[in-house]
């Protein structure tokens, strides 16, 4: 038997990272529309965004260069863990009977416990340079402001997070993590900000949104000029950080001597699908690759991808933020409580739902019972508990293996594994005992 775990070197974590619009603009010919400026309903150029974010990520957002370089201080910190393994999960090939191959790659094993890391220390460091001295930003489920509450502390800044209620209330522990990194914490809606105070004055009761938390985040960011926002996924940036998942996934693939037939992530707002696949589709768009299928997941309480309307959409609540190009289900949706509290967002990255338009991706949506049932068997098997969110790509990943079973191919899937869910075990509790619903 081949190796369970494909790792690579300190030295090969990527020097930059991968801007699919290159790809795009080069190949395809065609890009997302941009985003317009929420009043003028023009175009948003660089000036309009720098009260809310640092030069050095506009930049990215609109860049169409083909790589953008990591900085050194960001890549000495991707060092304390990166790269990520990819494994081989011989385990629940034999539990599935499959003749599929299936790998994942392991976004779980830092510190705080998902991707997002990635995406936090670069935009902490670019934060850090321009002379911001706090960020604000919203969490979900939490793994968010965990990640970018050390991100901030690493490079001297101070945090602010909106933490949206129900998860607040649910996830108690990812509260006391970003306080230990040192940052300040708020139940979304708070009476912190003017919007926070009207809408628990409108609806006391309200779980709270992540299209709320980043309204609030946005009001203090914009009202001084040494506070910044930061955004978690959704935006161009974001998905940029995310392809150095992507980028080892390509090296430790060729390693295993093999190119996924099939790529899975679970889609919140899209950055850890973008992250994995991203540098798998730059292959099928420049024509390097053909045949690649490309899967993204969400639940089917929150069906951006799969149900929403592709149109001009707020990023928030409140109708701040500019407005993006992007399937979605209305800037007023408000999810139901499911335990993925990561993947409870109203809108999907531009750059996805434009490759979802353009049919280079597929999008399908999961009930909670059958995504916690494949999470269980994922544990059983491989020994890692992982995120819900998570065991959305898991489902769907089993699904293709089971649908390899009856075809008798040995196809090759590749998911990403976007974070462990040693912190979601009330979730698992629920299911385990018979108690949670769809
Ligand atoms: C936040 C999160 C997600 C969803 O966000 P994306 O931007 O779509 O990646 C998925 N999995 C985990 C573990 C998360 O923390």
């Amino acid at each position: 038997m081949d190796s369970y775990k494909i790792n690579l070197a300190e030295k090969d974590i990527s020097e930059s990272y991968l801007n699919i619009s290159y790809y795009l603009n080069k190949y395809l010919g065609k890009l997302p529309e941009p985003p317009l400026h929420p009043g003028t309903k023009q175009p948003a150029g660089p000036a309009d965004l720098s009260p809310i974010f640092p030069m050095g990520v506009i930049m990215q957002e609109v860049s169409l260069d083909e790589f953008v370089p990591i900085p050194d201080e960001v890549r000495e910190l991707y060092k304390m863990f990166r790269p990520s393994p990819l494994m081989r999960a011989y385990r629940l090939e034999k539990e599935l009977s499959t003749p599929a191959h299936i790998y994942y790659k392991y976004e779980g094993g830092n510190a705080t416990g998902s991707h997002k890391l990635n995406s936090a220390l670069a935009q902490a460091y670019y934060n850090k340079q321009e002379g911001v001295e706090t960020i604000v930003t919203e969490t979900g489920a939490g793994q968010w402001g965990s990640a970018l509450s050390i991100a901030c502390h690493y490079f001297g800044l101070k945090c602010k997070v909106f933490m949206v209620r129900i998860s607040y209330d649910q996830k108690p522990y990812r509260k006391v993590i970003m306080k230990m990194y040192g940052s300040d914490v708020h139940s979304s809606p708070s009476i912190q900000t003017e919007y926070g105070r009207k809408v628990l004055q409108e609806n006391p009761d309200t779980p709270g949104s992540l299209g709320i938390a980043i309204s609030e985040a946005l009001e203090l960011a914009v009202q001084d000029e040494k506070t910044k926002y930061a955004l978690g996924s959704v935006l161009n940036h974001v998905l940029l950080h995310q392809t150095i998942i992507g980028q080892e996934a390509k090296k430790q693939m060729e390693m295993a001597g093999e190119y996924p037939d099939t790529v899975i992530g679970c889609c919140g707002g899209g950055s850890n699908f973008a992250g994995i696949a991203f540098p798998f589709i730059a292959d099928t768009l420049s024509g390097a690759r053909k045949n690649t299928r490309f899967i993204g997941v969400e639940p089917a309480s929150c069906p951006s991808l799969t149900k929403g309307e592709y149109k001009y959409d707020f990023g928030d609540t409140a109708c701040m933020t500019p407005l993006l190009k992007m399937k979605t289900l209305g800037s007023d949706f408000i999810p139901s409580k499911i335990h993925a509290g990561g993947l409870r967002y109203h809108g999907m990255a531009p750059l996805v739902s434009f490759l979802h338009e353009e049919k280079f991706i597929e999008a399908r949506a999961y009930e909670q019972l059958e995504v916690f049932e494949a999470g269980v068997k994922f544990a059983r098997t491989e020994g890692i508990i992982p995120a819900p969110e998570s065991s959305h790509a898991i489902k769907a990943a089993i699904d293709e293996a089971m649908v390899c079973k009856e075809t008798g191919e040995s196809k090759v899937i590749l998911f990403n594994l976007s974070g462990n869910g040693m912190l979601d075990l009330q979730g698992y509790d629920d299911f385990l005992s018979g108690k949670l619903k769809n």
